[in-house]
């Protein structure tokens, strides 16, 4: 029996992030392009189900798991992003969160500074992401190239921001630069401390 995976319900409405990310945006990018990777992923993985029954014969092994690591990490970076935003989100963090922030990388405008620098210059489509690095017990920033690529296997994504261009062009064309400036008024702080406290754990 091969688990699958599903596509989780967007925590608010279509239009709930405008007027920073506009509902034609999130409509496509949560029905169509999250969809796509729930379902490349689920097609990976019977496709890995066919190959162990069949003792791997005309099953080329290196593509289906191209296919699922690329999927798995869409899947899995798109399941963070919706509830990282809300409607009325913005400012700065408080809690454990804001401590660490400050502890790791000297204050909350250094860390949006390299964050925000991170994200831009991901090459190609990708993500600029802030994760936690359980080898060290800090948080670090990241880049991914496509989803999955530039990737540290042990640390958990906590803030994540889609620098693909179906995540902006519909609203900011190619301006990339002023679609993270905006996206910062919508992160939902109180979802990134969630996840570092749970991460921590
Ligand atoms: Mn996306």
């Amino acid at each position: 029996m091969v688990k699958k995976y599903s596509l989780p319900d967007l925590p608010y409405k279509y239009d709930a992030l405008e007027p920073h990310i506009s509902q034609e945006i999130m409509k496509l990018h949560h029905d169509k392009h999250h969809l796509a990777y729930v379902n490349g992923a689920n097609a990976a993985l019977d496709k890995l189900d066919n190959g162990r029954k069949n003792s791997w014969q005309g099953v080329d092994i290196k593509a289906v798991e191209r296919d699922l690591s690329f999927n798995l990490a869409g899947h899995v970076l798109h399941s963070v992003f919706w509830p990282n935003m809300k409607s009325g989100g913005g400012g700065s963090p408080g809690g454990k969160l804001a401590d660490s922030i400050k502890e790791d990388f000297g204050s909350f405008d250094a860390f949006k500074a390299q964050f925000g620098a991170a994200a831009k210059a991901v090459e190609g489509s990708g993500w600029g992401l802030l994760v936690y690095d359980p080898t060290s017990d800090q948080l670090i920033t990241m880049q991914s190239e496509k989803h999955n690529l530039l990737a540290s296997q042990t640390s958990v994504p906590l803030l994540v921001c889609d620098v693909w261009e179906h995540a902006y062009y519909l609203q900011y064309k190619n301006d990339r630069g002023s679609y993270v400036d905006a996206w910062w008024n919508v992160v939902n702080w109180e979802d990134v401390d969630k996840r570092l406290e749970k991460a921590r754990q």
